[in-house]
């Protein structure tokens, strides 16, 4: 049995835990009760039967463990680290009511899909080619997913990116200390062996036409994602220091990011202000504020991701929101002004209650925009008032060539939601192409 040295590297307070080693894998595994109506399978979002992975590590069989969890998920590899398992399937885990450790699923997740994904091993075989060909908006985890699977059945698949790199958010966006930027690179390349070609640098809108995509493809898959984060309309938001957290964490991610010695105010109380403050610290920030108009309990971030947050010193700053951002020609000050709830639950702000954070920069993570600019030119494809895709059940549009998933469709959920409505979506994309009237 050869396991793959962790793909991830040496680690450092940015990189993620290592994998597993055998023997530790094989303790955790015989840990599992192997429950037969498993609350962990019913708790993932694309139903992984996590007592038969498990099963098959603590026999030996890597392969066979690989199998149950990547034709469930194809990205299991990604999902093993960066999925929320404590409120997925970890969280459900019967072990818990025993007041014991629940089984750590993603770890083994892990260890069971490394030696496939990042070994260059092949898995799963290819139906003969059907002729049919489906291009896909968007690299991430919702398009990559509608991709691997349409491939498995024998279509071919054209991938358009806007981003030189593959992965979407995968790439760009999650904590580097839970998956570095390298491994969610290494993961696509194992979609793309399976037969997904992608097109980097190739937005669909200003590259390539949606009306060309529509001609030179049967059906088409959009997992197009989210934007960025909205400007927030404060003065002084133009001076230097003052960036999208979304970038900070790129930049993070491609070692490019500098804050060392710096002191970082950034604003919102989601998972990506939560993210953006670890990095801050583990990045080598002087002091980190987290600033929140709500309190704690309305965080929108996980608990086990604040708590981590915490650990690092970050400051939260609860019930205050930035009026301005003052400095000469960067961000010197952040000025606050202190907030309540009000009777109707909305949030006010109170008089005579300004104060200043001295700080150096300052990152937006108060929500990403949708891409309704670009989803509004998809002919017959419906957006609801959020901003989000309209689809039935089986992920298709309005338009009955036009399916969606991921994001778009949800308005920004998790990446294990965005590979399951890739998975089915293609296979409506399937049968609706093998069906006798076609598409
Ligand atoms: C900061 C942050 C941290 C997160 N952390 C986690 C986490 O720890 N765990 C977790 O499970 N989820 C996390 N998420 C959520 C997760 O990343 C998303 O739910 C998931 O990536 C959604 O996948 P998607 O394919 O729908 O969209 P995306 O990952 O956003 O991918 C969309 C892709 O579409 C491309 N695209 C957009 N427009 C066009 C166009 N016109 N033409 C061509 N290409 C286009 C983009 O370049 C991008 O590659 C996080 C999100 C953020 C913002
Ligand atoms: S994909 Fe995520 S939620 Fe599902 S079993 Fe794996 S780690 Fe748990």
């Amino acid at each position: 049995m050869n396991q793959l040295e962790s793909p991830n590297g040496s680690s450092s307070a940015l990189e993620p835990a290592p994998t597993m080693t055998w023997d530790e894998a094989l303790v955790e595994a015989h840990r599992c009760l192997m429950c037969w109506d498993a609350p962990c399978t019913r708790a993932c979002p694309t139903s992984i039967n996590v007592p038969q992975f498990i099963k098959r590590i603590s026999t030996g069989d890597l392969l066979g463990s690989a199998r149950t969890i990547l034709s469930s998920n194809i990205l299991g590899a990604s999902c093993a680290r960066v999925c929320p398992v404590e409120m997925l399937c970890e969280g459900a885990c019967v072990l818990n009511e025993l007041h014991e450790r629940p089984i750590q699923i993603g770890r083994l997740q892990a260890f069971g899909t490394d030696d496939v994904v990042f070994g260059g091993r092949h898995l799963f075989t290819v139906s003969k080619p059907t002729g049919r060909s489906i291009g896909i908006i968007g690299a991430g985890p919702a398009g990559l997913s509608a991709g691997a699977e349409l491939v498995k059945r024998g279509h071919t698949v054209m991938v358009y990116d806007a981003n030189p790199q593959p992965g979407g958010l995968n790439t760009y966006g999650v904590a580097n200390y839970k998956m570095d930027m390298q491994t969610a690179v290494r993961e696509v390349q194992f979609i793309k062996d399976l037969g997904v070609e992608i097109r980097h640098e190739t937005a669909v809108g200003t590259d390539v036409s949606v009306d060309d995509l529509l001609s030179s493809h049967e059906a088409v898959f959009v997992g197009v994602g989210l934007g960025g984060v909205p400007t927030l309309g404060l003065p002084g938001e133009d001076l230097e220091g003052v960036d999208d957290a979304l970038d900070f964490i790129a930049d993070v991610r491609a070692g490019t990011a500098d804050v060392a010695g710096q002191r970082v105010a950034v604003i919102g109380g989601g998972n990506t202000a939560v993210d953006a403050v670890t990095q801050s610290a583990l990045s080598g920030a002087q002091r980190v504020y987290l600033v929140y108009r709500r309190g704690r309990d309305q965080m929108r971030g996980y608990p086990h991701d604040i708590e981590r947050a915490l650990q690092h010193g970050v400051e939260f700053v609860h019930w205050s929101t930035p009026s301005r951002i003052e400095g000469t020609n960067s961000v010197e000050k952040l000025v606050c002004v202190r907030t309540e709830l009000g009777p109707d639950g909305s949030v006010t702000e109170l008089e005579g209650t300004e104060y200043t954070i001295p700080v150096d920069r300052v990152f937006r993570a108060t929500g990403q925009a949708k891409r309704i600019g670009f989803l509004s030119t998809l002919p017959g494809v419906e957006i609801d008032d959020g901003g989000r895709v309209v689809v039935d059940e089986h992920h298709r549009t309005g338009n009955d060539r036009i399916w969606a998933g991921g994001d778009c469709v949800n308005g920004g959920k998790e990446v294990v939601n965005a590979v399951e409505h890739g998975k089915i979506a293609a296979r409506n994309i399937h049968e609706a192409l093998l069906a006798p009237s076609g598409v």
